[in-house]
């Protein structure tokens, strides 16, 4: 299958391989059998199969950035960047033409990773990804090629007339996708969303403790004449946090400062103590139905200072 015969996705930004890369022939059949893979390689194979969220695995756990369509551009977003993907190698389809399936399946570029997928009813971007990925390879229909792992979400495939439906292509590095998942658990990506979410609302980011790394907090913003001091706190604990932990967010906030302070924390971990100590302190407590809403386009800080003040 030549490239120019392939249908076009110009308009989408998305192409079919990188300028200056070389394909590579490979067969989905592997030998050896088992395949002789590196470590690191035979580790990612078993998070994808298993371990990671949102897919049909009894050792799978939910995640809410992946699981969520409010969420699914900033974290699929993030995902890309994260592999270094960028809209070229990136596209979602109705269905995906068999003569794609043919371009990719006996060579590959091993230099451009390339995800062509299609999305179930209500599914993310992220969790399309991922089901996919999983199903190529609890169905042993993948390689690995140099580093990259090449796979396809096939459903009835037939071997002696070589039929089937191709719902999803992926070649990529997993080793890249894993470290980009696991960055979906670290407070930064949590700092990231919460910036997104303010700036929706007319809110301005004015500093940042990536950019500013001195500022005691995580960001500053700033809207109309106000500005305000946010901290984020993700606490992995179960149960409710430690009169320590307190003290730390409070050390995280200035007291000599005009910044009203806003701290973004799941409040089920905070005791009537913890709540009222933060209270004294002028802290607005926010949570992650805060944050939903104001993805939504509803600010919430208004309503909530008002409150403060009866
Ligand atoms: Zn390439």
């Amino acid at each position: 299958m030549k490239k120019d015969q392939l249908p076009s996705f110009y308009r989408q930004g998305f192409e079919y391989d990188c300028p200056h890369g070389s394909r590579k022939e490979y067969s989905l059949f592997h030998r050896p059998r088992p395949l002789n893979l590196n470590e690191a390689m035979e580790t990612a194979l078993e998070y994808l199969l298993w371990y990671v969220p949102n897919i049909n695995s009894l050792q799978s756990s939910k995640n809410e950035l992946i699981e969520k369509a409010l969420y699914d551009e900033f974290t699929f977003s993030l995902i890309l960047e994260e592999m270094e993907l960028t809209e070229k190698d990136a596209i979602f389809l109705k269905f995906i033409d068999d003569d794609i399936v043919e371009y990719y399946r006996e060579a590959i570029c091993t230099r451009c990773q390339k995800i062509i997928l299609t999305q179930a009813d209500g599914e993310t971007k992220t969790s399309s990804l991922l089901r996919h990925l999983r199903n190529a390879i609890a169905h042993g229909l993948f390689n690995v090629v140099d580093d990259m792992l090449v796979a396809f979400d096939m459903r009835n495939y037939n071997r002696e007339n070589g039929t089937y439906i191709c719902s999803g292509i992926m070649k990529l590095y997993p080793t890249h996708l894993l470290k980009a998942l696991s960055l979906l658990e670290s407070e930064l990506t949590h700092e990231k969303l919460a910036e997104l979410a303010f700036e929706r609302n007319g809110y301005e980011i004015i500093d940042n403790d990536r950019d500013n790394p001195s500022l005691p907090f995580d960001f500053r913003m700033k809207k109309e004449r106000r500005t305000y001091a946010v901290e984020i706190k993700k606490f992995e604990i179960e149960g409710i946090i430690s009169p320590m932990e307190v003290k730390d967010i409070l050390g995280h906030f200035p007291g000599d400062t005009d910044d009203r302070k806003i701290l973004i924390v799941d409040s089920a971990k905070l005791d009537e103590n913890a709540k009222k100590q933060l209270n004294d302190e002028k802290i607005l407590l926010f949570d992650q139905r805060n944050i939903e809403a104001l993805l939504m386009g509803e600010d919430k800080i208004p309503k909530i200072e008002k409150a403060k003040k009866k």
